[in-house]
């Protein structure tokens, strides 16, 4: 099943996504396949993309940030989906991590990162067992650049003007299953969990 996962920064994709991975094996996710679409139809989203593949190795964890991606599509976004309807890549589902602007500053603010498998922690929400280092592999745990409350406000305003309408595209093609993004991790794992069984 293809899903998409689409939020406004700090909504909780990236500390959902393993979960989703782990328990239904949802290895195919859709951006991955959009942007190699697009690619191929060098449409002017896939020119560029095309650019950064080459420049850097796209990690899970990139084609996770769906909010950057499809704000990118937003154009070509009806094109693309027929596109990959038509090699039957069908996208199945749609998470909407809805949640308040005013509580994704505290979130963004306080999140850590370990670069290299794309975990994220944060100081109050979700604290590693040691200050500043990853539970697995004891590697030091970085704060992203763009992750500053004045960043933030940016983002957000592009997530609106951009990404928003793609999920009103998916909401009238009636799969979009939206999500209580301000509960605790655990109970919005048991919102998806539902979602998907
Ligand atoms: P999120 O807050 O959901 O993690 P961001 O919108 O901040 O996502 O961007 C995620 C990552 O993608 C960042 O490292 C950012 O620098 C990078 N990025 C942002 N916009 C683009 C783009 N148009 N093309 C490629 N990478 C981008
Ligand atoms: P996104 O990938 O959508 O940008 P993240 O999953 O990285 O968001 O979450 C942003 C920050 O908020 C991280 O530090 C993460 O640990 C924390 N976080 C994620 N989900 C929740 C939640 N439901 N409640 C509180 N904090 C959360």
């Amino acid at each position: 099943k293809r899903l998409i996962l689409i939020g406004p920064p700090g909504s909780g994709k990236g500390t959902q996504s393993p979960i989703i991975k782990d328990e239904y094996c949802l290895c195919h996710l859709a951006t991955g396949d959009m942007l190699r679409a697009a690619v191929a139809a060098k449409t002017p989203l896939g020119i560029k993309a095309k650019e950064a593949m080459e420049k850097v190795r796209l990690s899970i964890y990139f084609f996770l940030q769906i909010d950057v991606l499809l704000s990118a599509f937003h154009e070509e976004i009806d094109n693309l989906d027929q596109m990959l309807e038509k090699q039957g890549l069908k996208v199945d589902k749609v998470l909407n991590f809805a949640i308040d602007d005013s509580i994704l500053e505290e979130r963004i603010t306080g999140r850590w990162i370990h670069p290299s498998s794309g975990r994220s922690y944060h100081t109050k929400f979700a604290p590693p067992k040691v200050s500043g280092v990853d539970d697995v592999t004891g590697e030091p745990l970085i704060q992203r650049k763009d992750d500053t409350a004045a960043v933030l406000k940016s983002r957000l305003d592009a997530f609106h003007k951009q990404t928003e309408p793609v999920i009103d595209y998916y909401t009238k093609k009636g799969i979009v299953a939206n999500l209580h993004a301000e509960k605790p991790p655990k109970e919005v794992t048991v919102e998806v969990e539902k979602v998907l069984s």
